[in-house]
C-alpha cells in the first residue's frame, strides 16, 4: 500500500501535543463529522466525496518514543491504518502523520485514492491546528485549492449539517463513450455545491427507455462519454448554504429535468417541463459552466434543490426510482384529461409506462382497458388492476370498443394507424402521446372531427406535480414492478429493454456500479 504523509509545526510543546492526539474524542475539523470511543475502538466517520467514510480503528501509543500507531479494525476501508509521530522541534514540535489504505474499488484506485489520502491529510492537518495551531506544513501538501484550516476561521456549522465541497468530487458510472458503443466503467467528476445545491449518494436508477435511444444517438444532441439515467433516488449527503428543502439524510429522488429558467410563465406555473431552457439531467449542457450533464448510472449526483424530490418512507427506493419518470410521465396526463370516477381509460401497452398508469389510472378511480398487441400480458393486466383486457391483433377488438373511451394513453413507441384508434374515442376524447415515436404520424382529419376529439403529446410533469405524484403513489400503495441489476449487467438489459423482455422496469443496484 502507497504511504501518504504530513509533517507540520506546532508552537506547543512536544509531549503536550503527544497527550492532546491521546484524546480522539477532542478531534475536530471541518472533514470530521464524529469520533466516538467504543469497546472495539475509536469510531471516525470522515466526511469525503460527497458522504461518509466510516470506519473503527484501535490505536496503541509508544509514549517513550511518542509514536501512536492506529490500525482499521472494521470499516468502509478493506486496509486502512497508520501513525502519528511527535517530536521536539525548537520551542515546540514537529508532527507528522502517516496514513495508508486500500478502498474496494480497485479500478478506480488511480483516480480515487489521491481524493481519499488529500482528505485524510487534511483531516489530520485540521486535527493539529485545531488542538494545537497553528500549524504549518513544513512537507507535504494538500491539494493547491485547500488550505489548512486555522483557529481564526469561523466554525463549522454543524447545527444544520451542512458540508462545505471544497472542489469537484469523482463519482463511479457507466458510461457510453460513443454512440451505440457498450456502456463501460468509468469516473466523472460532480461540481462542487452551489448555495442552492444538494449532494446525493445514489441508491438506485432506473432504465428507461429513453436511455437505451439516446446511449445508440437516436435523437442526436447528446454528448460523448453519456452517463445515462434519469430515475435516480438516494439520500442526500450533503447541502449548499442556502438549501432549505433537503437535509443530509433525507431520502430524495431526481428525474429527467435538473434545471429551467425559473422565471417565464411555464415555470410560473410549476409547468417547468415546458420551459424553453429546461435541462435535462444528462445529454445536455449545464448553462452555469457549461459542462455536460450525467445522468444516474453513476454513485453520486449534484442537483439544484428544486429539481430534488422527497420520497416518502412508505416507498421502497428502488421500486420508487422508476417513478421518477414512467410515474410522473403517466400521472400527468391522466391529471390532465381528468381520469377519475365514471371515466373510461384504455392503456395502450403494458410496459415500463404502461404498467404504471394502469396502477395509477385505476387508483385514481377510473374504468382501465389495457390494449396490448397480444393476450399475452392479459393475466399481468388484470392483476396490475386494469378492469378489462383487450389484444390491438383481433380485429374484432375495434369493432367492439369503437367510441368507448374518453382517454387513451399510448405508451408505445412504435408507428401505429393512428385514424383507428382515434375511432375508440368517445364523443370529445383525447388520445394522449407519451411514447416517442421519431416518424411522422399519418392522421386523417376526419378522424378528429368525427367526434371532436384530440390527439396530443405530453411530456414528463412540473416539479410540484412529481411531489404530488409521488405521495399519491405512497398514500396508494403504488410502485413500480421491477428487476434489480448489477451495473455489469446494464448492456445485457438495454437489449432486453429494445425487446421488451422486461417486467416492468429494470433497476440499478449503485452500489455494483
Ligand atoms: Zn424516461
Ligand atoms: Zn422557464
Amino acid at each position: 500500500m502507497k504511504e501518504h504523509s504530513i509533517a507540520l509545526s506546532t508552537p506547543a510543546d512536544a509531549d503536550e501535543v503527544f497527550d492532546l492526539l491521546l484524546n480522539p474524542s477532542r478531534f475536530s475539523c471541518a472533514d470530521i463529522e464524529s469520533v466516538e470511543p467504543s469497546e472495539e475502538g475509536d469510531r471516525y466517520a470522515l466526511r469525503f466525496r460527497g458522504g461518509l467514510a466510516r470506519w473503527t480503528q484501535r490505536t496503541e501509543a509508544d509514549r517513550a518514543a511518542r509514536v501512536l500507531r492506529f490500525e482499521q479494525v472494521s470499516g468502509d476501508f478493506v486496509d486502512f491504518g497508520g501513525s502519528w509521530e511527535v517530536t521536539p522541534d525548537g520551542a515546540g514540535s514537529r508532527v507528522v502523520h502517516r496514513v495508508s489504505f486500500r478502498t474496494s474499488v480497485p479500478h478506480l484506485a488511480g483516480a480515487v485514492d489521491p481524493m481519499i489520502a488529500r482528505v485524510l491529510l487534511r483531516a489530520a492537518a485540521g486535527v493539529v491546528d485545531g488542538l494545537a495551531g497553528p500549524a504549518v506544513i513544513v512537507e507535504g501538501t494538500l491539494h493547491d485549492e485547500i488550505a489548512v484550516p486555522s483557529q481564526q476561521d469561523p466554525p463549522v456549522e454543524k447545527a444544520h449539517d451542512r458540508t462545505a465541497s471544497p472542489g469537484p468530487t469523482l463519482a463511479a458510472a457507466y458510461a457510453a463513450p460513443s454512440p451505440g458503443a457498450p456502456l463501460e466503467p468509468a469516473t466523472i467528476t460532480r461540481r462542487p455545491l452551489r448555495p442552492t445545491d444538494v449532494a446525493i449518494a445514489i441508491h438506485y436508477c432506473g432504465i428507461c427507455h429513453s436511455d437505451v435511444h439516446q446511449v445508440h444517438g437516436d435523437w442526436g444532441g447528446g454528448t460523448f462519454p453519456m452517463v445515462p439515467g434519469h430515475e435516480i433516488t438516494g439520500i442526500v449527503t450533503a447541502i449548499g448554504a442556502d438549501v432549505t428543502r433537503h437535509a443530509v439524510g433525507d431520502r430524495v429522488g431526481v428525474g429527467v429535468i435538473i434545471g429551467s429558467c425559473r422565471d417565464c410563465a411555464e415555470c410560473e406555473e410549476g409547468l417547468e417541463q415546458y420551459c424553453s431552457h429546461s435541462v435535462e439531467v444528462y445529454a445536455a449542457v449545464d448553462p452555469h459552466d457549461g459542462e455536460p450533464t450525467r445522468g444516474g448510472y453513476s454513485t453520486h449526483i449534484v442537483a439544484d434543490e428544486h429539481f430534488v424530490l422527497r420520497i416518502p418512507d412508505a416507498l421502497p427506493l428502488d421500486q420508487a426510482a422508476p417513478l421518477l419518470c414512467a410515474g410522473i410521465t403517466t400521472y400527468s396526463p391522466l391529471k390532465h384529461w381528468a381520469a377519475g370516477p365514471g371515466k373510461k381509460v384504455a392503456v395502450l401497452g403494458l410496459g415500463g409506462l404502461g404498467h404504471l398508469a394502469v396502477k395509477i389510472a385505476n387508483a385514481m378511480g377510473a374504468e382501465v382497458t389495457v390494449l396490448s398487441r397480444s393476450s399475452r400480458k392479459e393475466a399481468d393486466g388484470l392483476n396490475l388492476g386494469a378492469d378489462h383486457f383487450h389484444a390491438t391483433d383481433d380485429p374484432a377488438t375495434f369493432e367492439r370498443l369503437a367510441g368507448t373511451f374518453d382517454l387513451i394513453v399510448c405508451t408505445v413507441a412504435c408507428r401505429l394507424d393512428v385514424d383507428t384508434y382515434l375511432s375508440l374515442l368517445a364523443n370529445g376524447g383525447t388520445m394522449v402521446y407519451l411514447g416517442i415515436t421519431e416518424e411522422p404520424l399519418d392522421v386523417s382529419v376526419f378522424s378528429l372531427l368525427r367526434s371532436r376529439t384530440s390527439l396530443a403529446g405530453s411530456r414528463i410533469g412540473g416539479m410540484d406535480e412529481t411531489q404530488e405524484m409521488l405521495d399519491f403513489c405512497a398514500e396508494h400503495g403504488i410502485r413500480a414492478e421491477i428487476e434489480v441489476i448489477d451495473a455489469a449487467q446494464v448492456n445485457e438489459a438495454f437489449d432486453r429493454v429494445r425487446h421488451g423482455d422486461v417486467r416492468y422496469r429494470f433497476v440499478i443496484d449503485a452500489k455494483t456500479i
